[in-house]
């Protein structure tokens, strides 16, 4: 059956991908992501698994057919595989995908493969655990690497790392990190830093630029451009082996450099059920209410998402110099 009505915006694009918060919670706290002391959202204002299952239902009923995961640490939630399995199920949906910390893995890889996801992506920002601990502030990467190694066992179709540089802190390491993904036949992606959320540095102190960083590996490695496109902000290359195969791939995912807007195809839902629809900008609705005052009425929801497709922004508008940050929301909050 197809799916009709599809969610189309005022620029043409069509919005076949969603990406859904689950918690503003994690058990890590990223220099770059959170701050030190953070307030996570009382329990009653974060969206029920129930309600999270009813939402993705509906957006694929409009036509998005890739859900990813997100959160905070969507896999401390209490029953997130619950979710996996009830979103695993849809007719209509082609990739389940997950973001992850990485320090549930070992525990919970086998089930999210049994639920269905296609695709993890698990961040590292450093291979050295003393750094990582230091980025992290509470992470053990000797559990991530676990959770790695379980996650490559069970088989998905793809496990990718996410990295973000910060200067002065793990800026040194993007070689290392992409040999890394070499030995282990995994793809990686490096993830500038954008000034979601106050941290407890300014931005601008950080940031690592993208085409740096690829001019460093360039000088290291043979890499071939590639044009495979996910619909947003990644550019990707590929190592070249010396018999001119290619195991791994490195993404760029550049907000500040590249214009990739116009190819955007992504909304995002947080965990309070707002929905999102740019990374770098305020437009949203709040679906909550509608969840809420209409539990077993969908045409409310329906009619509100078709009409947010109305105030979908062209572009966003990230500036690094800015003193207040251009989001004030975490993307811990928004998901990533
Ligand atoms: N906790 C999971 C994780 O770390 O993968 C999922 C959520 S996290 C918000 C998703 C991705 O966003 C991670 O790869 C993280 O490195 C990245 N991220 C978080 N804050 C960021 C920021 N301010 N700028 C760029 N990337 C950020
Ligand atoms: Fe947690 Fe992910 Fe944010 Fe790190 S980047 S604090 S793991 S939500």
């Amino acid at each position: 059956m197809l799916n009709q009505p599809t969610l189309v915006d005022q620029f043409g694009r069509t919005v076949d991908y969603i990406r859904l918060s689950i918690t503003d919670r994690c058990d890590f706290r990223c220099v770059y992501c959170m701050s030190e002391e953070m307030t996570f959202l009382p329990r009653d204002e974060v969206l029920s698994l129930e309600e999270c299952a009813r939402l993705v239902k509906v957006f694929v009923n409009l036509g998005v057919s890739k859900v990813r995961i997100t959160g905070g640490e969507p896999l401390v939630r209490k029953n997130a595989l619950w979710l996996f399995d009830e979103v695993g199920k849809l007719d209509g949906l082609k990739e389940l995908v997950l973001t992850t910390n990485g320090s549930q893995l070992e525990k919970q890889a086998i089930a999210l493969k049994k639920a269905g996801v296609k695709r993890i992506n698990i961040s590292i920002d450093s291979l050295n655990a003393e750094r990582f601990k230091k980025i992290t502030r509470t992470g053990d990467l000797n559990k991530v690497l676990a959770g790695l190694q379980a996650s490559k066992d069970v088989g998905f179709e793809g496990i990718k790392i996410n990295t973000v540089l910060m200067r002065g802190s793990n800026d040194d390491e993007a070689a290392d990190l992409v040999q890394f993904a070499i030995d282990q036949k995994i793809d990686i992606s490096f993830i500038e830093e954008m000034p979601l959320g106050e941290v407890d540095h300014t931005r601008e102190s950080t940031f690592v630029s993208n085409a740096d960083t690829l001019k460093l590996l360039q000088s290291k490695y043979s890499l071939l451009p590639s044009t495979e496109s996910t619909g947003g902000p990644a550019r990707y290359w590929r190592v070249a082996n010396s018999d001119g195969t290619s195991d791994t791939k490195i993404g760029f995912i550049s907000p500040h450099s590249h214009n990739f807007c116009e190819s955007c195809n992504r909304v995002r839902i947080t965990c309070k059920g707002e929905l999102y629809l740019c990374l770098g900008q305020e437009d949203k609705i709040d679906l909550m209410p509608l969840l809420r005052e209409y539990p077993s009425d969908d045409a409310p929801l329906i009619a509100a998402i078709l009409g947010s497709m109305r105030i979908k922004p062209k572009g966003h508008d990230f500036d690094l110099r800015r003193a207040q940050p251009a989001v004030i929301r975490f993307m811990s909050h928004t998901g990533g």
